[in-house]
């Protein structure tokens, strides 16, 4: 299988993509075609590891790995010492068929993790396959869970650097001191004066910059994304759909072959787009609902079929969806455009010009909507569905999570369907114990109390034990304080990666 870019053109294979994260023209890699899995090979995913799925699912995407390597990789990602669930992604039922896929057990408890951890293996694999002897310098802007991820799945990773931006002040307490108390010698952590969408713009102007990669060539540094933009984080977050459709299969609670809907609480639009691929290759996926917060630039696309992108950016709590620019879309309008990449250049032209907006007309918003539906909750919506689903169920959600748990409460009101579900919860609460305990005692009920206190009470209150990586953070040292401007971001990563 080869890869081409969104934007036409290039024609690479499964480890050059994933080395060079972004196509030279701008555009997204793509596989060339979907891998379709047959019924008995379907059949053969039921009852197997998580491990083994993985496995499984990635050798059909990465032909020029061979299966001894992605074997490793994937032991090496998916193991009870970076997971503290041996399930890595455990399956709970909230009521009959409403079911949650945690899928924040690993080191940074985000669902980044699951991508990051493989995305190194992959990305050291791939350099010795492409005979590349620079080190590899990851860039990562970020909204706040893939920074802490990236950093981690890259520390002390031998022949690379990671380096992040994140918005200062535009993340939680607990996902700042996280990134910044990063130990590792080849990790760098920079606050950027701006919000996501300036830091991702800032990032993704070094990539298409001559100069810059010039810059770093000279340095003996080949520049790399870890965002989800590049294909390596995509294709290992494929595998949880498959995973999650399997354990319903194992209880009972579906046979094979029925349909199950997904909800996704949406950012840039990759775990979403995980599922639509999945969908794709075979798996009996009904819907796939798309759920933001306030910052609802999607919600309005699937309604109208018109992104435009001029709009107020809000900070909401759950931060790590306050995207307006969706990078990932551009996989799904590449599919969308009948993969004609002219049509994908001109869309995208049309975004980046003062008018900030393009149309993809009705007929395509009509075969869109086949597979997709979309809504959001604002805070006060998230605040709400936090306590009711724990008044109902006992089950404590983190406000990324309860934004779809809220949005596929209205999916049901409005359609009636109450196909089996799985709602994908991509963070633990702890990491947003303020807002969390907040929303479920009330605004009285933390005055004065600090991020640690409030992860304290929210232990009292879920039962669940404060997880290590939360609790540590109050005594580890900060070890990174830089804080640049938006158009500084060149300079100042230079001079870090002296
Ligand atoms: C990144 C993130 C999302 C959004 O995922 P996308 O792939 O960017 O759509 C949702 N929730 C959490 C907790 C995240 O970290």
């Amino acid at each position: 299988m080869s890869f081409f870019s969104t934007r036409g053109g290039a024609c690479v294979t499964a480890s050059q993509s994933i080395l060079w994260g972004l196509a030279k023209d701008g555009g997204l890699y793509v596989p060339s075609m979907y891998p379709q899995l047959s019924q008995e090979r379907l059949a053969a995913l039921c009852g197997a590891s998580y491990q083994e799925q993985a496995a499984r699912i990635l050798r059909d995407f990465l032909e020029d790995y061979s299966i001894a390597e992605i074997e490793e990789a994937v032991n090496a990602a998916y193991n009870e010492k970076s997971f503290d669930d041996p399930a890595i992604v455990p399956l709970k039922t909230l009521q009959d068929n409403t079911h949650v896929l945690e899928l924040f057990h690993g080191p940074t408890l985000a669902f980044k993790d699951v991508a990051l951890n493989l995305l190194p293996h992959l990305v050291s694999l791939a350099a010795k396959k492409n005979d590349e002897h620079r080190e590899i310098s990851i860039l990562v802007a970020t909204s706040g869970d893939t920074g802490k991820a990236a950093l981690e799945g890259f520390k002390d990773c031998p022949g690379t650097s990671c380096s992040v931006f994140f918005p200062h002040g535009g993340v939680s307490k607990m996902q700042e001191l996280q990134m910044v108390t990063t130990g590792g010698s080849n990790t760098h952590v920079i606050g950027v004066k701006g919000n996501f969408d300036d830091a991702q713009t800032g990032v993704k102007k070094l990539f298409g910059s001559p100069e810059f990669h010039e810059k770093m060539n000279a340095a003996g540094k080949l520049p790399s994304s870890a965002n989800s933009i590049n294909f390596g984080r995509l294709v290992p977050q494929v595998v949880y759909y498959f995973t999650a459709y399997m354990r319903l299969v194992e209880i009972g609670n579906i046979r094979m072959g029925q349909n199950v809907n997904f909800v996704v609480p949406t950012g840039n639009f990759g775990d979403i787009l995980a599922g639509y691929y999945a969908k794709r290759m075979g798996l009996p996926i009904g819907k796939l609902i798309c759920a933001s917060n306030r910052n609802n630039v999607l919600t309005d696309f699937f309604s109208d079929g018109v992104y435009y992108t001029h709009r107020t950016f809000f900070q909401t709590m759950s931060p790590s969806m306050d995207i307006l620019i969706s990078s990932n879309l551009e996989r799904l309008l590449y599919e969308v455009a009948d993969r004609d990449a002219n049509l994908v250049k001109e869309w995208m032209a049309q975004l980046n010009s003062p008018v900030g907006s393009f149309s993809i007309g009705a007929q395509r918003l009509q075969q869109i909507k086949q597979t997709f539906w979309a809504d959001y909750a604002d805070d006060n919506m998230t605040s709400a569905e936090i306590k009711r689903v724990y008044d109902r169920c006992g089950y404590v959600l983190d406000p990324h999570t309860a934004v779809a748990s809220y949005v596929l409460k209205n999916y049901r009101e409005q359609t009636g369907d109450m196909t089996p579900t799985v709602i994908l919860a991509t963070a633990s609460p702890y990491k947003f114990s303020e807002n969390v305990v907040r929303s479920l005692l009330g605004d009285d009920a933390i005055q004065g109390l600090d991020a640690f206190q409030c992860a304290e009470r929210l232990q009292e209150i879920s039962g669940v034990p404060i997880p290590r990586q939360i609790s540590e953070l109050s005594t580890l040292p900060v070890r990174h304080k830089t804080v640049c401007e938006v158009a500084d971001m060149e300079e100042t990563l230079l001079e870090q990666l002296k």
